[in-house]
């Protein structure tokens, strides 16, 4: 072979390399682009429908439509359209579903005669009893006494009371009136869960039960103020109870602790009267907090929300 025509095969040899490398560069940048964007689009849609969902659910049990309507208006502030979503309510509406699909259009697969590609997403959140939380107000209400979604005196100064010198309050972290008091204004710092044994608070404590509903009562500076008709998420106005039995009697017949069954939401609306004429007014109302829940745990109509899937 001349030195020419070496020369020349070289060339040509390389320059078919070349050309092969190139499309396997254009190949594998195909890959990466159409499936980054696959990806992209998957983590913003699954996104979405996760806050639709966990919206949605907060309206369970109860109001199924609405709960309906407002996951698909999350789904579409977080970025999914209206015709690529749906929603259904499931376990006895007690969770929601959400399913979203969409044609991604893509970029260089179209070179191997693919033009797009259906990604799809599904989230569940689901509603349950709350199990375990922190804020607890120190108010026990007897299981049997629990009335839900009508107005209540929760606390009354004089008598009526099932059980002589006790008047539902309990020892949260200490005993004493100021502990009593912090824990009223501001919930009890620790968790309280289903089983917990808790020793009760004797006495009346209407000073520093005044002081601490009044405290949560003027909290609330939502217009108009919340009631059991119309409240808002987070108000101060709105108490976590635990809802207990009698755990044990001391020698004297008193109640001496409590054992929790289960969490209530009590939304507090007046507080009337002093010393023995005081009375704790509102009404148990549906409520919905992060808390840890268990679909077993007695229904007192405060949910815990989590994803299920
Ligand atoms: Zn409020």
């Amino acid at each position: 072979m001349s030195l020419k025509n070496f020369m020349a095969s070289e060339k040509g040899t390389v320059s078919s390399l070349v050309a092969l490398l190139m499309l396997v560069l254009i190949g594998a940048l195909a890959l990466v682009t159409d499936a980054g964007l696959l990806y992209i689009n998957q983590g913003k849609m699954l996104n979405a429908i996760d806050s639709a969902v966990l919206a949605g659910v907060r309206e369970l049990p109860g109001n199924s439509e609405q709960a309906l309507e407002t996951a698909a208006h999350y789904g579409i502030i977080n970025g999914v359209a209206a015709e690529e979503a749906s929603y259904q309510l499931d376990n006895g509406q007690r969770s929601i579903t959400g399913h979203a699909e969409r044609q991604v259009e893509l970029f260089f697969a179209r070179a191997l005669g693919i033009t797009s590609k259906n990604v799809s997403v599904s989230a569940q959140a689901r509603i349950a009893p709350v199990s375990s939380t922190g804020g607890v107000v120190p108010f026990g209400v007897l299981e049997d006494d629990f009335i839900f979604g009508e107005e209540i005196v929760l606390k009354e100064g004089a008598g009526d009371q099932d059980y002589w010198g006790w008047f539902g309050a309990l020892r949260l972290g200490g005993s004493g009136a100021h502990v009593y008091r912090d824990n009223i204004k501001y919930g009890y710092s620790e968790e309280v869960s289903i089983g917990d044994i808790i020793e009760i608070e004797a006495g009346n404590m209407s000073g520093p039960t005044k002081v601490g509903v009044e405290h949560r009562i003027d909290q609330c500076d939502h217009i108009p103020r919340c009631n059991i008709d119309s409240y808002r998420e987070g108000c101060s106005r709105i108490l976590i109870l635990p809802i207990i039995n009698i755990e044990s009697i001391n020698e004297s017949g008193h109640p001496f602790s409590v054992r929790v069954k289960g969490f209530g939401a009590f939304l507090v609306e007046e507080y009337i009267g002093n010393g023995t004429e005081n009375q704790v007014r509102g009404s148990f109302v549906r409520y919905v907090i992060p808390g840890g829940s268990d679909s077993e745990a007695a229904d007192f109509g405060l949910y815990g929300v989590q994803l299920i899937e």
